[in-house]
């Protein structure tokens, strides 16, 4: 049976809301905090220095599905309570791993976008009790899934009528040995050619260490993921789960500096998009005014209504703070382009 709903041939990229941020639409979100939440006190500080350096979103893990049995397994529901709890003080919405299907309700009622870790991207019975939750949710790749069976995880989100789905690369097996996964950064362009989901990557998990984070995350950002997920402790080598490889506030500064360039620059490009668009509705509004007038034998130019509307455009210009006289020069250039638009439509121009 064919997938039918992660594809992306019929579907444009979706875009996933989680409070007011958007992933598949926002120019490079990141999802911050600590690995294991620990403490009130640990948390607290990792919200506030995660909020003040521009994270979009707060993580922590309240539920640890460790490799070793006998590693920090977190603490639990009082560590839900304390992540609804700082994400509401900082201002962020929240996320946090579920690791049994019975607990998904419970995260969910405490929490805003649920996330699937990747040692249970195949355990179905979580996904389809995640799919069900009415919340977004954030499904990592095994680290020895293919991209066909981390699509296929997604598909049972899909399936149960969720679309709101970010997928997360985080690195997969290899047989390198620097003391981590090898974050697969060829993933995001194949995934996103693949699939109309966004697609975050985590540099923390398979860097090795907290110096090499930096430089995953910009590839990351080269490559075209859609975000990050990163890990911030406010005191790294005190950690009780994952230590070096979380970045403490410094690092974490440093990073968002890096990513604030390209970051500025996708603003840009939504910015200039918009402007496009709106430029797009102004055209169709001209044409339908256009075709009145062709009705009644009006002509195309109305000199008094260009005077008046250029009036308007000085005034606002100074309000916003720019040229007027550089606004009005876009104008003229609009407006030219509208008066051919109408004369093609009445076929004076071919
Ligand atoms: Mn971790």
């Amino acid at each position: 049976m064919d997938r039918k709903v992660v594809r992306s041939e019929t579907t444009t990229s979706t875009v996933v809301t989680v409070g007011s941020v958007r992933f598949g639409w926002d120019p490079f979100p990141v999802i911050a905090g600590p690995c294991a939440i620990e403490s009130p006190e640990q948390l607290g500080a990792a919200a506030r220095m995660v909020a003040e350096r521009g994270a979009s979103m707060l993580r922590g893990g309240a539920y640890k599905a460790g490799s070793s049995p006998y590693g920090f397994r977190g603490l639990g529901p009082a560590a839900l309570e304390m992540l609804a709890l700082a994400g509401r003080e900082v201002g962020l919405p929240t996320t946090t791993q579920v690791i049994e299907p019975g607990e998904v309700e419970r995260v969910a009622g405490q929490i805003d976008m649920i996330e699937i870790g990747s040692a249970n991207m195949q355990n179905f019975e979580l996904l389809r009790e995640a799919g069900r939750a009415g919340l977004p949710v954030l499904l990592r790749r095994g680290p020895s899934a293919t991209i066909d069976e981390w699509l296929w995880a997604a598909e049972y989100l899909l399936a149960e009528g969720n679309d709101q789905v970010v997928l997360v690369e985080r690195g997969i097996r290899t047989f390198g040995d620097r003391g981590g996964d090898t974050l697969d950064i060829g993933a995001i362009p194949a995934v996103k050619e693949q699939s109309h989901l966004p697609v975050l990557v985590d540099p923390s998990h398979a860097s090795g260490g907290g110096v090499r984070v930096s430089p995953l995350a910009l590839a990351a950002q080269g490559v075209g993921a859609d975000g990050l997920i990163v890990e911030v402790h406010p005191q790294p080598e005190r950690a009780l789960s994952d230590g070096p490889p979380q970045l403490d506030g410094e690092a974490f500064s440093a990073l968002m500096d890096a990513l604030g360039v390209n970051k500025m620059r996708k603003e840009v490009d939504l910015v200039d998009r918009e402007i496009v668009r709106l430029m797009a509705d102004r055209q169709r509004l001209a044409l339908a005014i256009g075709r009145v007038k062709a009705t009644r034998g009006m002509p195309v130019r109305a000199p008094s209504r260009e005077a008046e509307l250029l009036d308007i455009i000085r005034e606002e210009a100074v309000l916003q703070g720019i040229d007027p006289e550089h606004a009005v020069a876009v104008f003229d250039l609009i407006l030219d382009e509208s008066r051919e638009a109408q004369r093609r439509e009445r076929g004076e121009l071919r």
